[in-house]
This record gives C-alpha cells, structure tokens and sequence, in this order.
C-alpha cells in the first residue's frame, strides 16, 4: 500500500516514518510513504502558499490554486482517493482503518493555519477524516495516526497477524488484559488459569475479560455489536457477579 501526504511542514513525519514497525514496514517494501511539500507546487518566486480570508477574520487559508495542482501532480493519472484530515470530517476508527486497507494507493492533505480554501474540499477531496473531536494546529500528526493505524492491518507488517485481530476494536469489544513473566510480583500474581496450558480455559477467560473490559469501559461498543451465545452468557455472568459485589 502507498501513501502519498501533502504537507507543508515534511520535517515533522521524519521521526514517526522511520522508527519501529513503520519504519520496518516501510524498509521491508511493504508500505510505502512519500511526503510531498506543498509549497513545492507555488507559483510564484516567494512560493506564497496562502493568504487571508474573502470576508476578513482571523487566520490564513490555503490557496486553491497551490492544492489544486498539488493534488493533481501527486495523484497524476492515479484513481487515489484524496483524503483531507479536517477535525469537521468522519470520526476515524478501527473500522475506517481496516476499509482503507483496501486502496492500494491514498492520498492524504493535512491543512494548515485557520483552514484550506473551501473550493479543494468540494471539488478536489473524496473523504475527510477526523482523529476526534478537538482542532490541532495542522492535519500532520492525524495523517500519521491514519497512516500508522492503516498500516498495523496489513499483511506482514506485524511479526504475528494474529495480534492484530485480537486488538480493541477489531472485533467490537476492547482487548483483554495482559501479563508477562515474573508470575509473581511483590504479591501481585497473574491469574491462575494464564498459567494452566489449557487453551480452551484460557480462550474463555480471555473473551470474558474482554467482555468485562468492554462493559465496564465502553457499553457503547456493546449496542452495535452482535453478540454470539457464548458472548451473551458471559455477559451475563459478569453482569451477576457484579451485582452479587453490590448485594
Ligand atoms: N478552522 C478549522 C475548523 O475549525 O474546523 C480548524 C483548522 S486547524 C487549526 C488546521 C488544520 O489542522 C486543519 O485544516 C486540519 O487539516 C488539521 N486538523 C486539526 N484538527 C484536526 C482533527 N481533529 N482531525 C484531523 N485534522 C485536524
């Protein structure tokens, strides 16, 4: 998968891109990512980028002249949706990440200052994604959260895909807890059944704690996803537990 990022501050992406799995990814061939800047596609000799706004106020918009032919030249004869990280735009989540693994190709503009010019957003971008419902100074730290969260999914870029599928959100409950070796720490012991070596005991436990998890954290979570019967029972046993706690 590739990703091509429209920005105007490139220097910020170096740390994120490079390190850990991403940085792997990117080594091994799997992700691809080029960040373009944007005052590259300026017209004039000061590649003036913005300007202030039709009707005054604070702040500077984007030009549409300079994204217009920023997206253009990035896309070229591509069909890569244009995705504009806008706090206006779609909550981002797990289930927007796993969709957008199916694009081979995404094009992501991150604006800057008090916005980009209106005529990019109706005419030129497919989608607009938000990471949550608070404004940052630019679609930079959105774009790798996308980038990050897209690239997690796909195949071989973690060790163990595995690990991916049982994360929070990815089949509609948070993740369980987890716990490492020593099993016995300062009175703090792993629970019991982790340590067993019976797969099926140690399944359950974990899909209850993730129930648990869910319940307690999320409920939300629990209205939209369908639940099997063996997830309906456990629920129910928490659900009696608790309320044999508060008797
Ligand atoms: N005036 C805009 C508004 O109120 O909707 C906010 C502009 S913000 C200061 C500058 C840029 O940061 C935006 O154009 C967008 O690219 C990015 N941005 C800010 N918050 C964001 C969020 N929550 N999700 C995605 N992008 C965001």
């Amino acid at each position: 998968m590739h990703f091509d990022v429209l920005t105007l501050f490139p220097e910020m992406f170096g740390g994120p891109l490079k390190a850990s799995i991403i940085g792997k990814a990117r080594a091994n061939g799997l992700l691809g990512v080029n960040v373009w800047n944007i005052r590259d596609f300026a017209y004039d000799k000061h590649r003036i980028v913005d300007d202030a706004p039709y009707g005054g106020g604070a702040g500077m918009v984007l030009k549409v002249d300079v994204l217009a032919r920023a997206i253009e030249a990035v896309r070229g004869h591509s069909q890569a949706p244009i995705i504009y990280l806008s706090p206006q735009g779609e909550v981002f989540d797990q289930q927007i990440a796993t969709e957008l693994t199916n694009e081979p190709r995404l094009v992501l503009l991150c604006g800057h200052y008090e916005e980009i010019d209106e005529r990019i957003r109706e005419h030129w971008v497919d989608r607009e994604l938000s990471i949550g419902d608070y404004v940052l100074t630019g679609g930079e730290l959105p774009a790798m959260v996308v980038i990050d969260a897209v690239a997690r999914l796909l195949p071989g870029v973690l060790g163990d895909a595995t690990s991916s599928e049982q994360d929070s959100f990815q089949d509609g409950l948070l993740d369980y807890p987890h716990y490492t070796r020593p099993a016995s720490y300062r009175g703090l012991d792993v629970p019991e059944v982790l340590l067993s070596g019976h797969h099926e005991l140690i399944r359950r436990w974990r899909l209850k704690e993730a129930l648990r998890r869910t319940w307690l954290r999320r409920p939300d979570l629990l209205n939209t996803k369908e639940l099997s019967t063996e997830e309906l029972l456990l629920l129910r046993e928490i659900e009696e537990e608790y309320s044999a706690e508060r008797r």
